[in-house]
């Protein structure tokens, strides 16, 4: 490994499996910078810097902003002052393999994908599970966080409700959506060689330690 950032990530998975939690994580323990690259763009519009008012310009137009427009933000983020010396943590990017080649092609390397699976039944019972008050948005599970009476909100009592979102078909059809699109980017990092792959339904220390665990077998090997 040479010089420069020591800790080059993406981080891969379903919705609903904690994603935001192990960046989060990871850059506590690390010192490394997360990168969602959603809030990378809001951030950057809402500064109107360069690539912020280039990006504004095709959301206002109701297209997709282009690649070579996010990964400058990402080359910017990973380049700024103070930034990422340590290395880095992506998370919502790339998407697509053309996506990965743009990286590659920018310079950006990329040391370890960590993909976070879940079995489908298990991020069903924890996506489904949960209730929110309609009233003061207060959140809820039925077997992680119940409410005091299995009902109704302990803060304002009223009548909790399960969102559109976390409806079961609605979670099925947003798994097999997310499956389909990643499958060729998962296979791409595989067969590069970089793809680890945590159970990622474990409790949110042990599925870090995990990362941790590999994260350290890449860099003992490399
Ligand atoms: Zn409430």
């Amino acid at each position: 490994m040479t010089d420069g950032p020591r800790y080059r990530l993406i981080l891969f998975g379903p919705p609903g499996v904690g994603k935001g939690t192990q960046a989060r994580l990871l850059q506590q323990r690390l010192g490394i910078c997360s990168i969602a690259t959603g809030d990378l763009l809001r951030d950057e519009v809402a500064r109107k810097t360069d690539l912020g008012l280039q990006a504004a310009r095709f959301m206002e137009a109701g297209s997709l902003v282009p690649d070579e427009v996010v990964i400058g933000m990402v080359k910017g983020r990973i380049r700024a002052q103070g930034g990422c010396g340590a290395g880095f943590i992506l998370d919502g990017f790339p998407r697509t393999v053309a996506q990965a080649e743009a990286l590659r092609a920018a310079d950006i390397g990329i040391d370890l994908v960590v993909y976070l699976r879940v079995s489908e039944e298990a991020i069903i019972r924890r996506l489904t599970g949960r209730k929110i008050c309609p009233s003061c948005g207060r959140v809820f599970h039925v077997e992680y966080a119940p409410p005091a009476d299995g009902a109704h909100c302990d803060s304002c009592s009223a009548a909790l409700i399960t969102r559109e979102d976390d409806q079961e078909a609605t979670v099925r059809a947003r798994l097999r959506v997310y499956e389909e699109k990643t499958a060729p980017l998962v296979r791409y990092y595989r067969e590069q060689g970089l793809l680890a792959t945590v159970d990622g339904m474990q409790e949110p220390e042990h599925v870090l330690q995990d990362i941790l665990t590999v994260l350290r077998q890449t860099r003992t090997e490399s």
